[in-house]
């Protein structure tokens, strides 16, 4: 059996999955409170005395983890105290042969080559060029981003900060946000824009008075009590929060894909995408992805967009690599 984890700092979702020819199939999932264990293998002694785990010998597992990785180590930081996870501590704990860490991203990214039609929503058809590179984007609590190498006929996920590179404003309205995040914060960065906090920033400059659908902006519901105003259109604000929010969702996608020459696809990962999902596939986000200068805007035109709606992709992409460990 393979174990597959995926590791954030909110809800931990672990799978046992079984080898299959395609991709592992999946035989138990189980999802867990992060900061009601005081470490991984508290977590994993929880899962493994459930009814469906129990008495299976796991010979292969992948973690991938909300945090940043370096060899057999991965520390989660955004719980308190922080996690540190030990690849070597898991696999003599647990007596599994072979443990492996990953980021979060790759550990997504892992699973889009095995991804099912009905698993996606396309934002835009294209044609996928073979031996092209991949790239992913995922807004969440916070902005991870991958680019998928095609190496030899296959895809090796990377790490990365993107989420921590500078916001790239576009339009006078996009630079008052980007003036307003720096007087705030000193920096403006492209996940202070494109997350859940971001699209609260966003809110912040769309509102000149009191807003009917969200009270308190310090709330962690507000970003979700934002997006849900746009969609039922219950006030003009938020409508347009959400608006700039694809709009910057699309720009920065596009420059991903220029970054990684993605002619592979660009996949849109992460919990929020398949919450505004009408508001992305309305062409608004493409419009935005394409949008740069000419011959550019016909090479973004061919590159296959697609949102991600498997809520258990990253343990499916654990899984993935866990087999081939
Ligand atoms: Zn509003």
């Amino acid at each position: 059996m393979l174990l597959a984890g995926d590791i954030g700092g909110t809800s931990t979702r672990l799978g046992l999955f079984d080898r299959a020819p395609d991709r592992p199939r999946q035989v138990a999932i189980r999802t867990f409170p992060t900061a009601e264990h005081n470490d991984l293998s508290s977590l994993l002694s929880a899962f493994r005395e459930d009814a469906a785990v129990k008495g299976t010998s796991i010979e292969r597992a992948c973690f991938g983890v909300a945090g940043p990785v370096a060899g057999d180590r991965a520390a989660l930081t955004n719980v308190s105290p922080p996690w540190t996870i030990e690849a070597r501590t898991i696999a003599q704990a647990f007596g599994i042969q072979r443990v492996s860490l990953v980021n979060d991203l790759q550990a997504l990214g892992y699973a889009v080559p095995v991804l099912l039609p009905s698993e996606v929503a396309v934002l835009q058809e294209g044609a996928a060029v073979d031996g092209g590179n991949v790239a992913l984007i995922a807004a969440g609590t916070g902005l991870g981003e991958s680019i998928l190498h095609a190496v030899d006929g296959t895809f090796v996920p990377v790490a990365s900060e993107g989420g921590h590179a500078d916001f790239a404003a576009r339009t006078e309205r996009e630079i008052v946000v980007l003036r307003d995040l720096i007087q705030r914060s000193g920096h403006a960065s492209v996940e202070q824009v494109l997350s859940g906090r971001g699209l609260v920033n966003l809110h912040r400059v769309t509102h000149a008075g009191p807003c009917p659908a969200v009270e308190d902006l310090d709330s962690p519901d507000a970003p979700a009590a934002i997006a849900q105003a746009a969609l039922e259109r219950r006030c003009r604000g938020c409508v347009d929060a959400l608006g700039m929010f694809v709009d910057a969702y699309g720009a920065e996608a596009g420059n991903l894909a220029l970054r990684a020459l993605a002619t592979g696809g660009v996949f849109i990962g992460g919990g929020i995408a398949p919450k505004i999902l009408p508001s992305l596939i309305d062409g608004r986000f493409i419009r935005a992805f394409v949008d740069k200068e000419l011959p550019f805007r016909e090479l973004l035109e061919k590159i296959p967009v697609k949102v991600i709606l498997n809520e258990h992709a990253a343990l499916v992409g654990a899984a993935v690599r866990a087999a081939a460990l």
